[in-house]
C-alpha cells in the first residue's frame, strides 16, 4: 500500500512526500480511507504508530482550502496539543489552511487574535477551549470533524466532563474520531453517545510495547537506585536519554544529584511553568542537552525523535504508563532501549505491567556494579496449591 493509493489531496500528498515517508503505517492505511469517507472512527494504536498523521492527513484533504472553522482536535496535554498542531502545519503547508493552538498557561491575547483572523482547524486542551467558548471568542457550530485524542488520558486527568460539554457545543451532525489506548466503561459510554456507527481501527494488541524496543528490569535495593542509575549512565552510550520518575520531588532530586555529579540535565514536570517546559523540550529536541528527567507529563504522545534510551527510575503504578514511557524510544521503526530500576517493594506493580503487556520482562544485572544484596533476577516461583484430590479432573461448572 502506498500513500498515493489512499485518496489524499495532491497538496497533502506532496507534503508527505517531502517529509520522506515511504509507506503509510498500518493505522494510516486503515484509518485514512475511512476518515476520507466521513465515517466515525474509534481507534487505538501503539504509541509511535503514526496515529497523528492517520487523522491529520485525511482531515486536511477533506477541508482542502481555507474557509470557516471546521475541524477541532482535543488533546489532554499542552505538549501533545503542540505536537498535533505542528503535524497539521507540516502536512498542510501547501493547503493554506489555518490552524490555531489553544491551551492554558499562556496569555489569551494571541489566541483571540488568531481566532478573530479566522481559522480552519483548532487544536486545543479542554479547559482553555471552554474558556474561549464562555468568552464567545470561538463558536463550534460549524465543526464538521471532531477528534478526541488520547481519551483514556483525558479520563485519567479528570477532563471527561469537560469533553462532554465541548461535544454538546458541536453540531450533532458531524464526523467524530476517538482515539484511546484502552476503552474502559466510561469511554465506551462516551463513544456510544458521541459516535455514530464507528469503524474500529485498532492496530495490533494496543498494549504491547513496539517490537523495536528492547526493555529490561534491573532489580536493585531501593537505597542503591541512584547509584545504579549513575553506573548505568557511565555504561550505556546514549544519544538522547529520557529518565522517568513517578513524582515531581524525585524528578527534582535526581536532576539535582546528576547536576552535582557534573551532568547537564533538563527537567520537565507539572510544577514547571509552561515556558520552562517548552524550553526544556525544545532544548532536548534540538539536542542542546541530551538528558531529560521527567514525570509522566512527558510520557504520553510526546514525539521526540532519536530518543535512544529510556530509564524508569521507578516502576510505574499504572501499567499503561509503562508502555507509554518506554514508547518514547524505538519510534517509527528505529530501535531503542529501556531500563526499569526495580526494588522489591514495587513487585505488585511489576506483576501488573507484565500481565498488561502479556509477557514477562527480562531481568538484567549491571556487570561490575557493587550490589549490596544479590539482585532478585528470577521472580519467586508460585507455590503450587496442595492437591486435595479433586483438581484437574473435576468437571468445570459454568
Ligand atoms: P505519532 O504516533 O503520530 O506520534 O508518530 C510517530 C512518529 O512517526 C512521528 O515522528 C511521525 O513523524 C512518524 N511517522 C508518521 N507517519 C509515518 C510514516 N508513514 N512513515 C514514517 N514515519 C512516520
Amino acid at each position: 500500500m502506498q500513500f498515493k493509493e489512499l485518496g489524499l489531496d495532491p497538496k497533502v500528498l506532496q507534503a508527505v512526500e517531502e517529509k520522506g515517508y515511504s509507506d503509510p503505517t498500518p493505522i494510516q492505511a486503515q484509518a485514512v480511507p475511512v476518515v476520507l469517507e466521513k465515517q466515525d472512527v474509534i481507534g487505538s494504536a501503539q504509541t509511535g504508530s503514526g496515529k497523528t498523521a492517520a487523522f491529520a492527513l485525511p482531515i486536511l484533504s477533506l477541508l482542502k482550502k481555507p474557509g470557516k472553522l471546521r475541524a477541532l482536535v482535543l488533546a489532554p496535554t499542552r505538549e501533545l496539543a503542540h505536537q498535533i498542531r505542528d503535524n497539521f502545519e507540516v502536512y498542510g503547508k501547501y493547503t493554506g489552511l489555518r490552524i490555531a493552538l489553544l491551551h492554558g498557561g499562556v496569555g489569551y491575547g494571541p489566541q483571540k487574535k488568531k481566532l478573530a483572523d479566522g481559522v480552519d482547524i483548532v487544536v486545543a486542551t479542554p479547559g482553555r477551549l471552554l474558556d474561549h467558548i464562555s468568552q464567545k471568542t470561538i463558536h463550534l457550530k460549524t465543526i464538521e470533524c471532531l477528534v478526541l485524542d488520547e481519551v483514556d488520558r483525558m479520563l485519567d486527568m479528570g477532563f471527561i466532563e469537560d469533553v462532554r460539554r465541548i461535544i454538546r457545543y458541536c453540531p450533532e451532525k458531524r464526523q467524530t474520531l476517538l482515539f484511546s489506548a484502552t476503552v474502559p466503561d466510561a469511554i465506551r459510554r462516551l463513544s456510544q453517545w458521541a459516535l455514530t456507527e464507528p469503524v474500529d481501527v485498532t492496530v495490533g494488541a494496543g498494549q504491547a510495547p513496539a517490537e523495536t524496543i528492547e526493555h529490561a528490569i534491573y532489580p536493585v535495593d531501593g537505597i542503591q537506585k541512584f547509584d545504579l542509575l549513575s553506573a548505568l549512565l557511565e555504561t550505556i552510550s546514549y544519544e538522547r536519554l529520557l529518565i522517568f520518575t513517578r513524582t515531581k520531588v524525585d524528578a527534582d532530586r535526581i536532576t539535582r544529584w546528576l547536576t552535582q555529579a557534573g551532568r547537564e540535565v533538563l527537567t520537565m514536570h507539572a510544577d514547571r511553568s509552561q515556558r520552562e517546559r517548552q524550553e526544556a523540550l525544545k532544548s532536548f529536541k534540538e539536542g542542546h542537552c541530551n538528558v531529560l528527567v521527567a514525570t509522566d507529563v512527558a510520557s504520553r504522545g510526546l514525539d521526540v525523535s532519536g530518543v535512544s534510551h529510556v530509564i524508569n527510575y521507578n516502576v510505574p503504578h499504572n501499567p499503561e504508563d509503562y508502555v507509554h514511557r518506554i514508547g518514547r524510544t524505538g519510534r517509527a521503526a528505529t530501535t531503542g532501549q529501556a531500563y526499569t530500576l526495580f526494588s522489591t517493594d514495587e513487585f505488585s506493580f511489576l506483576k501488573e505491567i507484565e500481565r498488561f503487556i502479556g509477557s514477562p520482562i527480562p531481568r538484567g544485572k549491571l556487570d561490575g556494579f557493587a550490589y549490596r544484596n544479590d539482585p532478585l533476577i528470577e521472580s519467586k516461583p508460585v507455590r503450587k496449591k496442595r492437591n486435595r484430590g479433586f483438581g484437574a479432573n473435576r468437571p468445570r461448572r459454568f
